[in-house]
């Protein structure tokens, strides 16, 4: 099968870090295993959820059995990713092999990301970690790890195309929903030669990219312009800083899920003066998870490193446990705007 492959389609970076020897352990793995583990990041994304669906879809269709997760406390697809087909491979993390043979991990830079189901990289015998963050600790037993690879999208459509699949419709509708999510649409400095090409490939399997975009960000319930207008009220700008937070009780008079605030982030580093944007964003459990986005001159992604996350230079976030006034000021030390 691996003869059909004569030339790979070009990933982000100009050299890849991944090297032949490392692609090819990868592909006997996975050659050698009947039933193959799929994992991603909690909260999952586009990116996250529509590259472990599709690298789901090319495994079934060489005759692998196949389950995938994630490891959230409440195990629920966001509902703005659930038309991406393919969620008949996901189980719930109390489902989840605990010691698979082998396990392939997307869009994840650490077992901890995985949530629940991180315990799983320690016990599986491989891992093959499929994954473009910076600050990836090199967890797992081969690394498909490129950050000059605008999405893991990118790097999953390698893996797709080396393990000899076809791009049909699913597995280009989970590609492109990755592909464009961390992309920002084609906006962001990640944005390479290599991903427009990647979209042409995708778009000429027949995708209705109109379809793809209004599910992705056109389908807000009434509330989220609620929640958003609370969030928006209580926006500060100070010293190229803006910011703000959007509470669980927020949320909770409208009904609304976690997930549906994750884009509010990108309403708030439109703002021109502010060079870093960050939203708190408190989840159920009562911890704030905090995005932030750089507009190129500070390192966000260094910044949440220190805070205990992780990320991209100008897209990464962090958890806290402490109060919103106490994470901002320890953000904004960090960030040397006090
Ligand atoms: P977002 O703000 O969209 O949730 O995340 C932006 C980027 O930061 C993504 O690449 C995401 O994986 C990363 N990120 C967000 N939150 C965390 C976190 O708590 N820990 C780590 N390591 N990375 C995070
Ligand atoms: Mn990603």
């Amino acid at each position: 099968m691996r003869d059909r492959v004569e030339r790979p389609p070009r990933l982000g970076a100009a050299v890849s870090p991944i090297s032949e020897a490392t692609w090819e352990r990868a592909l006997d793995l996975i050659a050698g295993a009947d039933e193959i583990a799929l994992a991603c990041h909690v909260s999952p994304d586009g990116d996250a959820l529509g590259s472990m669906l599709a690298t789901g879809f090319a495994l079934r269709s060489m005759g692998k059995r196949v389950v995938g997760s994630f490891g959230d406390r409440h195990f629920a697809v966001p509902r703005l990713l659930r038309f991406l087909p393919g969620q008949d491979m996901l189980v719930p993390p109390e489902d989840y092999p605990a010691a698979p043979e082998l396990m392939m991990t997307f869009d994840s830079p650490s077992a901890e990301r995985l949530g629940l189901i991180g315990p799983s990289v320690a016990a599986a015998r491989e891992v093959i970690v499929v994954d473009h963050h910076r600050s990836n600790t090199g967890f797992g037993t081969v690394g498909l790890v490129d950050p000059g690879a605008a999405a893991t999208a990118m790097l999953a459509e390698q893996l797709i195309h080396r393990l000899g699949g076809t791009l049909d419709r699913d597995i280009a509708t989970c590609l492109y929903a990755g592909l464009v999510t961390d992309t920002g649409s084609f906006r962001h400095s990640s944005t390479t030669p290599a991903a427009h090409e990647m979209a042409a490939r995708l778009v000429a399997t027949g995708l209705r990219t109109d379809e793809i975009a209004r599910e992705l960000w056109d389908r807000s319930p009434f509330g989220y312009l609620k929640v958003l207008a609370a969030a928006l009220d209580r926006v500060e700008l100070c010293d190229e800083l803006v910011w703000t937070y959007v509470t669980r009780v927020d949320r909770a008079a409208y009904g609304l899920p976690y997930s549906e605030v994750e884009g509010i982030i990108d309403i708030v580093r439109r703002t021109d003066e502010a060079e870093v944007a960050v939203v708190l964003k408190e989840d159920d459990e009562g911890a704030w998870q905090v995005s932030t986005r750089s507009k190129g001159t500070a390192d966000v992604g260094a910044l949440c490193a220190a805070m205990g996350g992780g990320g991209h230079r100008n897209a990464a976030g962090f958890t806290s446990h402490e109060s919103v006034d106490d994470t901002i000021g320890a953000f904004r030390r960090l960030l040397g705007k006090v």
